[in-house]
């Protein structure tokens, strides 16, 4: 009933038209909404209206009628009741009704009436011979889902999550799940696919994809459902600066995103260019007739224009194009006709074969063409970035081919303006030089922020921050990153950055291949290689003595013991040997008594002689005695010469360099044990590493008991530090060494790198800041900051003072001090000391002598001794005494005649006779 009183009202107001323009042929384009509101009135009323203000020939009218997308009976009703009335269809436009649409196309081609749709629909197979109606303005799914696969394929996204909602989503995913691969690096497949559950609640589904750490998500649901699903990733932290979003809906324009207020990376599709002439001009056009026709002032917002409408208008301006051109053929008339009749005896497909070949006036969606099909073959898609409102990419489809729009410097522009619109996260941790607890400068000062640490990561952030111009806060971790295979998770800052926790992680972080798959680094901002922390030799006590450790205790007492029975062995010997009596008188041929020089103080005299290598001034003349002394010889050369041999290395012995010497040197041994800090890059170094000496030391660090991995730096330093007799190394990165020995003085590094490696700055993989942070580290390296940095954070900046680089040390290294050979001057001081003991016990006794001998005063004897001794010119002295020829008896002593008791008084006499030529005396 409803339809029919429009159908009447609708046949009136056309005849009353008729009549005003009765030369005009009429035509009625169908139109079946699923909402009579619909947005693509506005191009269908202005189209209408300019033609049939301009069509000499044609009157254009329209037959628009409300269709429910659930009633596909229904909807062939409507059409077949618009078909018989008076006029007849064109054409007919099918728009949001997609369930309809099979039932309308058939009866559409059954009537040849051109049946025209603006949306998107499956590919459907057909038979090619059959001639049809349809012509579809919608890009051909095929080509469609060729052209999104070329789109994601441009943004190089080497993962990603696809999130559908309805089965026909799959279909234009097909060429995108054609991408998927097994990634060897991560273990799993490039591209995971999940279908949104019946919502609202879309959470429980974004929290699973933010477990799998997945950043880039490809959303295909209907448009209406796109806000809701992006505030609720918001809701669970997906729509952070990492996070990338590609929706797939081409009215995804339409939606106001500022509510999100994000800097997530979203990405829509668009099939029209909002800024061409063309596009304004239509709008201007759309909202002159709505204000001509229907008196309604409208202020259309480019945005809020749906695809469809544009499609509509594309569809609907070549439509009548065609018609107008056509209008002298009679093919075109239309007529009523009935749904209940046999086919069409018109020839409809005339309308639908000519606007499928005819080149259009205008365009608001791009380059139109058709297939035999009907389907739209030519086409753009713009990948549109929504935060910079510019196109990022382009597909054609007409050659299949991606433009890229944006070049390498706005997408960092881009990246930069995103960053600074955020607080940047920086994760850090704990450790000396790089990140330090900053000490109060009173008591109870408390700091909060970053300004509760120091350290060159600050400072380097510091730096980049005021390049890029970002806010950062630092949060402290306590691991560098390692995976955690048991979990199957990495830890640490490589773990914050994979979960998204933080944007950047900086320390002593080094760039390892195994953490450069699953996140990006900067450029390098410090290049070290391993090295071998060790204690420097113990200063030992030096010993004056040392000339006494050539042998062993034992073998100076066999030695000393052998000197006196080898004594007195030669005095036995040398009493039986009949060699050794000799004649005392030299001139006398037959002596009557034989004389043996060999008493024990020569025999004793003669050995020592030996021993010492000076040789002595009587040697004995018996055969045995000779073989004896030989056999003695024969020892004391052996004794001496290897005395003197190993005299040499023992005095230099404390100069000598360690026993380890590098890393090599520490593999060949298991006394010195040595480790590595646990969980590091030193670490996976050891275990990765594929050559001998660093496979041994491997296995070596994991059998030590108690285990040599250490938590941390400073642990490693400490057991270095504390472990006795040097009996443990840390292998350690370069530059914590250095900054270690600087004021540790007692610690070295051995050795040279064992490899060469860098530090740099982590962040989340495929981050769209990774050029703009490289270019901040390059400019900090080039103005020489970095450098700076360091001297401030390794030098100046030290608490404790640095160690004095002792130069006398190392000139001095080979030289014996003269503490080394102390004793030996010792030796010589004291034998010489005793000498001159025993000379005056001599002479004092001697003195005792001559009183007893001469009958004076023991005082007399001794100042006329004394006198004598210190008179240094007189070099003789006579037998007799001066005392005695003196004195006042006149007695002649003749007791003078004792040799072995010349006194010293004799000594002066005779000295002082020879001077006053005493001698030549009768
Ligand atoms: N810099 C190392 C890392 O990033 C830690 C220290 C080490 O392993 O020696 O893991």
């Amino acid at each position: 009933m409803k339809n029919f009183t429009r159908n009447v009202l609708w046949l009136l107001s056309f005849l009353g038209f008729q009549i005003l323009c009765s030369s005009k042929t009429a035509v009625t384009i169908g139109v079946l909404l699923n909402d009579l509101t619909s947005q693509v009135r506005l191009p269908l009323n202005s189209v209408i209206y300019k033609k049939n203000m301009f069509d000499q020939n044609i009157y254009f009218t329209t037959n628009i009628s409300a269709v429910s997308n659930s009633d596909s009976f229904e909807a062939s009703r409507t059409l077949c009741d618009m078909m018989e009335s008076y006029i007849g269809l064109a054409a007919v436009f099918v728009v949001d009704t997609p369930n309809t649409i099979p039932i309308l196309e058939s009866v559409c081609t059954n009537f040849e009436i051109p049946f025209i749709m603006t949306s998107w629909r499956p590919p459907v197979i057909r038979n090619p011979n059959q001639e049809r109606a349809l012509l579809s303005f919608y890009p051909e799914s095929e080509l469609f889902a060729a052209g999104l696969a070329e789109i994601v394929r441009s943004l190089h996204w080497s993962s990603f999550v696809i999130v559908y909602e309805e089965e026909e989503g799959l279909v234009r995913m097909q060429d995108i799940l054609k991408l998927q691969e097994y990634r060897r690096d991560t273990k799993r497949n490039n591209i995971f696919v999940k279908q949104l559950g019946p919502g609202p609640d879309y959470r429980q589904l974004l929290k699973e994809i933010r477990n799998t750490t997945e950043d880039n998500i490809i959303l295909d649901c209907k448009t209406e459902n796109i806000l809701p699903i992006l505030l609720q990733a918001k809701s669970v932290h997906m729509l952070n600066l990492h996070n990338r979003f590609l929706l797939t809906s081409l009215n995804a324009h339409t939606i106001d995103f500022s509510v999100l207020n994000t800097t997530a990376n979203i990405t829509i599709l668009r099939l029209h260019d909002p800024k061409t002439e063309n596009f304004e001009n239509a709008m201007h056009r759309w909202q002159l007739t709505e204000f001509e026709n229907r008196n309604i002032q409208m202020q259309l917002d480019p945005k809020s224009i749906r695809t469809e409408t544009l499609l509509f208008h594309d569809a609907i301006l070549l439509l009548t194009d065609s018609i107008s051109e056509l209008s002298v053929t009679p093919g075109i008339e239309t007529n009523a006709v009935s749904c209940s009749g046999n086919e069409s005896t018109r020839d409809g497909f005339a309308i639908r074969n000519y606007m499928r070949i005819k080149a259009p006036s205008i365009t608001l969606t791009g380059p139109l063409e058709f297939n035999k099909n009907g389907d739209r073959i030519k086409f753009n898609i713009y990948a549109v970035d929504i935060i910079e409102e510019s196109v990022i990419a382009t597909y054609f489809a007409s050659n299949k081919s991606v433009l890229l729009a944006r070049t390498g410097n706005e997408s960092v522009d881009a990246a930069v303006s995103n960053l600074q619109k955020i607080k940047v996260i920086v994760s850090s941790r704990l450790g000396p030089p790089y990140l330090m607890a900053r000490d109060p400068t009173y008591e109870g000062e408390v700091f909060e922020g970053n300004r509760r640490y120091v350290g060159y990561a600050m400072d380097l952030i510091d730096g980049i921050s005021k390049i890029i111009g970002f806010n950062y806060e630092f949060q402290i971790t306590s691991a560098y990153g390692s995976y955690d295979a048991d979990n199957k998770r990495w830890t640490g800052l490589i773990g914050e950055l994979l979960e998204k926790r933080a944007h950047l992680a900086v320390c002593d972080l080094t760039i390892t291949p195994e953490r450069r798959e699953v996140v990006d680094f900067s450029m390098p901002f410090m290049t070290l290689g391993i090295s071998i922390l060790y204690k420097k030799p113990d200063k030992k006590d030096i010993n004056m003595f040392a000339f006494l450790e050539t042998f062993s205790k034992a073998v100076w007492i066999y030695t000393a013991t052998l000197y006196l029975i080898i004594s007195i062995v030669l005095y036995f010997i040398s009493r039986m040997t009949p060699g050794d009596w000799e004649n005392p008188h030299p001139c006398e041929d037959e002596p009557e008594e034989l004389e043996n020089i060999w008493d024990i103080k020569n025999c004793l005299w003669l050995t020592l002689g030996s021993i010492m290598t000076q040789g002595c001034d009587i040697l004995p003349k018996g055969i045995s005695s000779r073989m004896a002394v030989a056999m003695w010889w024969f020892f004391s050369l052996i004794m001496t010469s290897s005395y003197t041999a190993n005299l040499a290395a023992f005095l230099t012995k404390a100069n000598l360099e360690p026993e380890i010497d590098g890393a090599e040197a520490l593999s060949k041994q298991t006394k010195i044990k040595y480790g590595v800090l646990a969980k590091g890059s030193t670490e996976s170094f050891f275990r990765n590493s594929n050559f001998s000496v660093y496979q041994r030391m491997w296995l070596n660090m994991q059998q030590f008991k108690p285990s040599v991995f250490e938590e941390s730096n400073g642990d490693g330093v400490n057991r270095v530090n504390s472990t006795k007799n040097a009996m443990y190394a840390f292998l350690m990165e370069s530059t914590q060494i250095e900054y270690v020995v600087e004021t540790n003085c007692n610690l070295r590094q051995i050795g040279n790198w064992l490899d060469t490696k860098s530090y740099g700055i982590a962040m989340p993989m495929n981050s769209p800041y990774r050029t703009a942070i490289n270019r901040a580290v390059l400019k900090l390296q080039e103005s020489g900051e970095l450098g700076i940095l360091k001297r401030k954070w390794w030098k100046d900046m030290r608490k404790e003072s640095s160690c004095q680089k002792n130069s006398a040390d190392d000139d001095d290294s080979g030289k014996l001090a003269l503490a080394n050979v102390g004793g030996v001057f010792l030796v010589l001081g004291v034998g010489v000391g005793m000498a001159c003991i025993f000379a005056i016990l001599e002479f004092l006794w001697n003195v005792r002598n001559i009183t007893v001998e001469e009958h004076v005063s023991y005082w007399e004897a001794l100042k006329v001794e004394l006198t004598f001794a210190c008179k240094v010119w007189i070099s003789r002295k006579r037998t007799r005494t001066l005392l005695s020829e003196s004195s006042s008896s006149s007695v002649k002593s003749d007791k003078s005649d004792k040799t072995d008791n010349r006194s010293m008084i004799h000594s002066i006499l005779h000295s002082a006779g020879s001077f006053m030529n005493l001698e030549n005396r009768p």
